[in-house]
């Protein structure tokens, strides 16, 4: 097994993450989080949340509806653009992304150029092409009470789409947080939430799903000081990955997105890339945008974008810089850093090194022996001690000792306690630290 495939297992076995709909048959593309999946997954959410919001005076936050007005994907480009190369193999039907079948290719290929790659088909072998052809990513939807046998007309003007970006539920809202907060330039809007893409093929675990979580913030700025501002996001975006999630430094690599891949509107795009289990991938990205996106809504909608600023009463169009990122993606580089096999006392184990500031439980407190009611009993006075003193602890008195360690370290619990007779004498407990599994007495006082 490679350590994908360990950490897949991992997160089944212990309760993070489970195939979406399993008991059907499971459902492609989709993944659902179990307790202790949810717990870390809504520890990195806030943890983005306290770091770029809260804990700045430039951020405002906001939650849009994920059903959103068709004329914002038309506006966006979503309803022309948005879509992915698809390809038939006309000998066994297999449907495949034309560009991630074929070396050197991207998504606006043409069938001339994916012919003259001759790509074999990854199922039968043979070398047997449809045409390439677009296929729009966003899931569609009715809404309304519309039945499957109205007429096709009024189904049709019914259409309304999952959104496949949290970024246009921000600009959206651009107008009503300037015409409410009357906020100075630089600031930004942040949002978290689900996005839909129905992805040709989706792989590699949580890295290509159908649905996903992401968090996004479009930092709107004077169009002088877009490049000082890119450099502030930049530097930003990697305290965030190396200081409050402590992804490894050596790990996370800036690549330049060269003009001719970038969006025709972005004048500077960087993704930041990180070495998963499986390789190099996408983390994030941050884009600068320019008005592109204010001057789509304003054409669509006829409402004016224009700022004014209360200093110079000068009017503009504010630019904008974007950093984008995906829940999941950023939870497997967490969980492939964290995930640790070494031995002790010439013991193979599986340890999960999360950062103390994630991991679901920050303690596990246990009686050394369950069948010992005045052990249970004081442990229990323990657990209610540090309840109240802390969030996320947990208990555990199954099996013994040894395989309490074991499943504690799994799910990467930093301390376990442990009350066994001399606790009874001296008010002390064993903590056992999860990295290093050294032992030390500490009085419960001072936990
Ligand atoms: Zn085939």
């Amino acid at each position: 097994m490679n350590k994908l495939e360990d950490i897949v297992s991992l997160c089944k076995r212990r309760g993070f993450i489970f195939p979406g709909s399993e008991i059907y048959g499971g459902f492609a593309g989709t993944w659902d989080y179990g307790p202790l999946g949810v717990t870390l997954k809504k520890k990195i959410m806030d943890a983005w949340w306290k770091f770029f919001v809260e804990d700045r005076d430039d951020m405002y936050g906001i939650d849009a509806a994920i059903l959103m007005n068709p004329k914002t994907w038309v506006a966006s480009g979503h309803t022309a653009t948005f879509a992915d190369p698809l390809v038939e193999c006309k000998e066994c039907k297999s449907r495949f992304r034309a560009d991630k079948i074929a070396n050197n290719i991207n998504e606006s290929v043409t069938t001339e150029e994916f012919l003259a790659t001759h790509t074999k088909c990854p199922v039968c072998g043979k070398e047997n092409w449809g045409p390439i052809r677009k296929f729009n990513m966003m899931f569609s939807t009715h809404v309304g009470a519309v039945l499957p046998d109205d007429d096709q007309e009024l189904a049709a003007k019914n259409i309304a789409y999952l959104r496949p970006e949290t970024a246009q539920g921000i600009f959206t809202n651009y107008k009503n947080v300037v015409d409410t907060f009357y906020p100075n330039l630089p600031f930004g809007l942040a949002q978290q939430g689900k996005a839909f893409r129905n992805e040709i093929s989706p792989r590699d675990f949580i890295l290509r799903d159908r649905e996903c979580s992401q968090m996004e913030i479009e930092y709107f700025v004077h169009p002088n000081a877009w490049e000082e501002n890119f450099e502030k996001m930049r530097k930003a975006q990697h305290e965030f990955l190396e200081e409050i999630v402590k992804l490894p430094k050596e790990k996370i690599h800036e690549f330049e997105v060269p003009a001719e891949d970038r969006a025709h509107y972005s004048k500077r795009t960087i993704d930041f890339m990180f070495d998963y289990p499986n390789g190099e991938e996408e983390l994030m990205g941050l884009a600068y945008r320019t008005d592109f996106d204010l001057q789509n809504i304003a054409r669509e909608s006829g409402k004016s974008m224009e700022y004014r600023d209360k200093i110079t009463g000068e009017t503009l169009i504010p630019h904008v810089i974007e950093p984008s990122i995906g829940v999941e993606r950023l939870f497997l580089a967490i969980l492939a850093t964290a995930y640790t096999e070494d031995e002790i006392n010439n013991e193979k184990r599986i340890v999960l090194k999360l950062p103390e500031n994630l991991a679901p439980y920050k303690f596990c407190v246990s009686p050394l022996l369950k069948n010992k009611p005045e052990l249970v009993t004081k442990a229990k006075e323990v657990y209610d001690i540090l309840r109240q003193k802390y969030s996320s602890i947990t208990w555990d008195d199954s099996g013994n000792i040894g395989k309490r360690y074991r499943k504690q370290d799994e799910i990467g619990t930093p301390k376990c306690i442990v009350i066994d007779f001399d606790t009874l004498e001296d008010n002390t407990v064993t903590v056992r630290d999860r990295d290093t599994t050294k032992q030390t007495r500490i009085k419960i006082d001072n936990l």
